[in-house]
């Protein structure tokens, strides 16, 4: 896919152009994406990705990859190593800049004691439920609790304490002095600092007490020389905290926090919660299956990672919250899959056909292009003999109007074979069902047209002799519902059908040994991956040749 073209303008760009121009930051760009390693990322933080790491490249900048670890408790390694894993694979690379807030706790503790020493920080000592009374209503301003008129001494040594570890989880926290009568909820000293007696994955048992979000996440990024910090809606109402931050700590930067809506996508969710609720819930096979909208997911279920890029260009950015209709995703990948795969044909449901007028012991091989274009692609091997297999779906005993596949009497022709014609039909003398069909071909037609009438249909098919028996994993869409996120409880609309397995479909031989991870276009049927987790011929449906959700 050709992605030099002309970049879609946003006002995100025009901030950085105007920036850009008037020497602020020094003419430099730094973004940074910033991921908290509790979960597997999904295609939400494929847009966040796509929007730091290109903006920065374009702008002849760097892009940050920097873990938000300041919450032990939810947080493991495990993340961090498939977060890593997924940026890159998406086709960034943050070179040498990565980052951990946790590689500023010594810095981050500092700051704190800065705030306490110019009298903008204190410890209190209050209940969480006398903390959560004081701090007033959207309509009501909050009150302060008796620790807020604490001296600046007797804060010092009890965040000393706290960090040395002499009291309980909750006991003490600290809180930035701002305004607890602020309209703004945030501002109404928020916490900056809390007790957890639990084990960080890098830092071990060094630190008992750990940074909340807004302080972290503002002088984390201050400390690195982020120019512009890209987040999602819902820091909007944080973004004077984190102005306030920056401001009262002595940084050697002052970062701009910009925010964009974050993308929804219609069918599914892009909530880690829940995502992790689908997957501990065991309503799919773990957080690389291929219904969910994880990275890891969609990669497993074949998607290309152009497409997602191409698809994070192509939704583009703004400022109001809106859902994105999942067939603008799967139409990405198609646009990239017709492009990139190698055509092979695929039986899903097998009707034996005999060709009664092929000689027995015969056997040909039909050179075909790999793709109808693109001749660099080269060419496959397709065997033909007298017993092949069609799609049970191609053929009609009482064909209905315009059905143009095969049925007793008529002609089909078979792709890049023979036209053959439908002599007689054998069922199952007990349930009437056909299971099997006898033709005739024409000998004339092998890429040809047949003389003196008309052959409309075009199907696909495999040499009963040579084709090789695949477990076909056809995927649909993950929820019934537009927008399951909105519901109460968003597993009572799981799509039953979101998974059908085809164990026994055919595949013609030169499928056999595909590679894992790629993808074809199944004649008719889809694009196609092989399965990347298994070493037996599995497929997976990547997504269909057409938009057929209803
Ligand atoms: P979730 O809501 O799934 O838990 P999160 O925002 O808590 O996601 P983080 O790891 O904190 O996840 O996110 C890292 C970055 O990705 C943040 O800058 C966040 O704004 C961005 N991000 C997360 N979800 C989306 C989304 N749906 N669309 C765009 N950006 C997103
Ligand atoms: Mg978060």
């Amino acid at each position: 896919m050709n992605e030099s073209v002309e970049k879609p303008r946003h006002f995100i760009r025009q901030i950085i152009e105007n920036d850009i121009e008037s020497g602020k930051h020094g003419g430099k760009i730094i973004t940074r994406f910033p991921p908290e390693p509790n979960g597997y990322l999904h295609v939400g933080h494929a847009k966040s990705i796509c929007l730091n790491f290109s903006l920065a490249k374009e702008y002849n900048g760097v892009c940050h990859l920097r873990f938000d670890d300041t919450n032990p408790i939810k947080e493991e390694q495990e993340y961090v190593e498939a977060i890593k894993e997924d940026v890159q694979w998406l086709g960034f690379d943050w070179g040498e800049h990565l980052f951990h807030a946790s590689d500023y706790y010594d810095k981050l503790y500092n700051f704190a004691r800065e705030l306490i020493q110019k009298g903008l920080a204190y410890v209190d000592g209050a209940s969480p439920e006398q903390i959560r009374e004081c701090r007033g209503t959207l309509t009501e301003p909050g009150k302060p609790t008796p620790d807020r008129e604490r001296t600046i001494e007797d804060s010092l040594d009890l965040f000393q304490r706290m960090k040395d570890g002499e009291f309980k989880d909750g006991k003490y926290i600290l809180r930035a002095k701002i305004d607890m009568t602020s309209g703004n909820i945030n501002l109404r000293d928020p916490i900056i600092y809390r007790i957890r007696h639990v084990t960080h994955q890098r830092t071990g048992d060094q630190w008992c007490i750990y940074p909340m979000y807004d302080f972290a996440h503002s002088l984390s990024d201050a400390l690195e020389g982020i120019t512009h910090s890209l987040c999602t809606l819902e820091f909007q109402d944080h973004r004077p905290l984190y102005d306030w931050c920056v401001e009262h700590c002595d940084t050697p930067e002052t970062p701009q926090q910009i925010e964009f809506a974050r993308l929804n996508l219609s069918h599914t969710i892009t909530s880690k919660r829940k995502l992790k609720q689908l997957v501990d819930e065991n309503h799919v096979n773990g957080w690389d299956d291929p219904r969910l909208p994880t990275i890891k997911g969609l990669r497993h279920r074949g998607y290309p990672a152009a497409a997602i890029r191409h698809f994070c260009e192509t939704i583009g950015i703004s400022k109001s919250k809106s859902i994105i209709d999942m067939s603008v995703l799967e139409e990405c990948v198609r646009t990239e899959l017709n492009q990139t795969t190698p055509r092979g044909m695929c039986v899903l449901k097998p009707l034996k056909i005999v060709i009664d007028n092929y000689p027995e012991d015969k056997e040909e091989w039909f050179t075909v292009a790999k793709h109808p274009q693109d001749e660099t692609m080269g060419q496959r091997e397709v065997p033909f003999n007298r017993e092949i297999y069609i799609e049970q779906d191609d053929f009609m005993e009482e064909p209905v109007k315009k059905f143009f596949r095969l049925a007793p009497g008529k002609e089909v022709r078979l792709r890049g074979s023979y036209v053959i014609k439908c002599e007689d039909v054998i069922k199952n003398p007990q349930t009437g069902e056909v299971t099997e069909l006898h033709c005739s071909y024409d000998p004339d037609t092998l890429g040809k047209k047949p003389e003196g009438r008309k052959v409309k249909g075009v199907i696909h098919w495999v040499s009963a002799k040579h084709a090789k028996t695949a477990e076909i994993r056809l995927y649909d869409r993950l929820f019934t519902v537009e927008n399951p996120a909105a519901e109460d409880d968003f597993t009572q609309f799981l799509n039953p059908n979101s998974l059908t397995i085809i164990k026994n479909a055919l595949v013609e031989p030169s499928l056999a040994d595909a590679d894992k991870g790629l993808a074809y276009q199944f004649e008719r049927l889809g694009y196609f991956c092989r399965d990347i987790k298994t070493d037996a011929l599995v497929f997976d449906r990547v997504v269909s040749l057409r938009d057929t959700w209803k």
